[in-house]
């Protein structure tokens, strides 16, 4: 070093040592390396380990035996229960593993009364307990026929893999925390057979009052090799309802004057998502895709949105029906069956490690925002006004804005802790508005579109 330049840090140390309240003013880091860390401790072995054992267990059909110690949905998941426990031993006892069951009745694809059991594993935050950021896989499977519960079926792709890329999340999280939120790693039951466990546990979520932050719904996460002869294990899918349906109502929000069709809360995740991958990952993207899910089919995030929670389905880009919902066998030289020999784990470990990477980004991040308020009508600049959170993990708040037409958020400006600020000389018919809370060091929680307009000085 230059003695020139040396004496110039001396003088700027001496600048920062002597700035009041620099916590406050200056602007946290964009990126945080344990987060890397996260993403390198995640193990395509562990991950191809837990899908064999799955897979072993013959069928996990919702109506499969529950007695069985080797086979059937009853032994899955109390080995997926004893998974937890044993990863939660590694921790000092972090996880509180538990059943969650709801009877469901017959009807439909459910040809008897019968208990659909989920199991949680949850990682207790440290400032806000009562907040979840949740990744979840399915524990059943189905044959060709849902309603057959003896043919095998080993789901391997469908849902073994999104299952052990939350058993291996957890352990990899486990030995990261503690987070500022809770963390909490689901095994649900009864999908196949019309989205029960996710449904159970929703209404678990409501009747216990928990905030949830985000549902991170692993579905089918293995597969790279497409029915359409794409191979590509380089991208993967996030689906995401535009607006909670009650929004719709046209007393909720005005979405004709006002904007706002393409920003409820579970697109701000996905977004969210591709922002992590984009800011961590090398040769791996998002890809978001504006829908509640796959053209008319369904998936464990619907319950949770339907409940009015935020959340996402992620998977694989390119599917292939050949290996999905069809009994093993071999018909016209073709190979059916959703079995262990198609899956990617490589593929499963990326798209695990961007489930972690997220998990802990959001967890270790403030709450979202309240009260998200917006002014500028026939003004030269657009402001906006929020609530503070109330948190011991906020260093302060930062404004995002885009494109009308843009999918994803195009700039930012940190903003320090403060409740209001005005973005000079941005007139707001031009662009879509939204505000993050950060953590000191550097976790953003989502983006909060303004759904309320005020005026300024009120
Ligand atoms: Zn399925």
């Amino acid at each position: 070093m230059s003695t020139l330049r040396f004496v110039a840090t001396l003088f700027l140390a001496a600048l920062l040592l002597s700035a009041p309240a620099a916590a406050q003013t200056t602007s946290p880091p964009a990126s945080d390396t344990r987060i890397l860390e996260i993403i390198d401790g995640v193990s395509a072995d562990r991950i191809e380990a837990d899908i064999r054992t799955l897979a072993d267990f013959g069928t996990r059909n919702t109506f499969s035996d529950t007695l069985s110690t080797t086979r059937g949905i009853g032994a899955a998941r109390r080995w997926i229960f004893d998974e937890f426990e044993k990863i939660s031993e590694e921790c000092g006892g972090c996880l509180e593993v538990f059943y969650d069951a709801a009877e469901v009745f017959a009807g439909g694809r459910v040809p008897e009364d019968t208990w659909v059991v989920n199991v949680v594993a949850v990682l207790r935050g440290t400032d806000h307990p009562d907040r979840y950021v949740i990744m979840s896989g399915d524990i059943d499977s189905r044959a060709s026929n849902t309603m057959d519960a003896e043919t095998d079926a080993p789901g391997a792709n469908d849902n073994a893999s999104g299952m052990a890329g939350t058993l291996e999340a957890a352990r990899v999280l486990t030995q990261m925390g503690p987070f500022s939120s809770s963390v909490a790693f689901v095994g649900l039951s009864g999908e196949e057979q019309g989205l029960h466990g996710g449904r159970g546990l929703a209404q678990r979520a409501t009747n216990q009052g928990w905030e949830i932050t985000a549902v991170l719904n692993n579905d089918m996460i293995g597969n790279s090799r497409g029915i359409d002869g794409v191979v590509d294990n380089t991208t993967f899918r996030v689906f995401s309802e535009a607006v909670p349906v009650p929004d719709y109502q046209p007393d909720r929000w005005s979405y004709r004057t006002l904007g706002g069709e393409v920003d409820g809360p579970s697109r701000q995740i996905a977004r969210y998502v591709h922002r992590i991958v984009d800011e961590y990952f090398l040769n791996l993207r998002a890809i978001m895709i504006y829908r509640l899910d796959r053209f008319g089919r369904g998936g464990h995030h619907t319950p949770f949105n339907n409940a009015g929670f935020p959340g996402v389905r992620i998977m694989e880009t390119h599917e292939n029906y050949i290996w999905q919902h069809q009994d093993i066998r071999t018909e016209n030289g073709i190979a059916y069956g959703d079995v262990v020999e198609n899956v990617d784990f490589d593929y499963a470990k990326k798209l695990t490690a961007a489930n972690a990477a997220v998990l802990a980004s959001l967890a270790w991040a403030p709450p979202p925002p309240p009260q998200v308020r917006i002014a500028g009508a026939v003004q030269p600049s657009t402001t906006l006004a929020w609530d503070r959170v109330e948190s011991p993990n906020v260093a302060g708040y930062k404004v995002y804005w885009r494109d009308t037409t843009s999918p994803q958020w195009q700039w930012s400006r940190w903003v320090g802790d403060v409740d209001q600020y005005t973005l000079e000389n941005i007139v707001i018919d031009n662009y879509l508005f939204g505000v993050a809370a950060v953590s000191p060091d550097g976790h953003e929680s989502p983006v909060v579109f303004p759904t309320r307009q005020f005026r300024p000085g009120r």
